[in-house]
């Protein structure tokens, strides 16, 4: 009887050591895990600068740094 108890907890063990391994490796992991896309560079209509395009204002296409200069930026 002891011996069944003891396999029992092994078997319960290794069964959710399993569950958790699949878990790691499943799809909804992977899918957050997915890798950042390299950051773009874009460049102030206004200055110049170069920024992240996600730090940037962009208006109808064009980048701005901050805005200021999205403000000031007339053509
Ligand atoms: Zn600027």
């Amino acid at each position: 009887m002891k011996y069944i108890l003891v396999l029992l907890v092994v078997w319960v063990g290794y069964h959710l050591w399993r569950k958790g391994r699949m878990a790691d490796t499943g799809p909804s992991k992977s899918a957050q895990r997915s890798p950042a896309k390299p950051l773009a560079m874009v460049a102030c209509a206004h200055c110049g600068t170069h920024l992240p395009s996600t730090d940037a204002l962009q208006v109808g296409g064009v980048f701005y740094c901050s805005a200021e200069h999205r403000e000031r930026h007339v053509d």
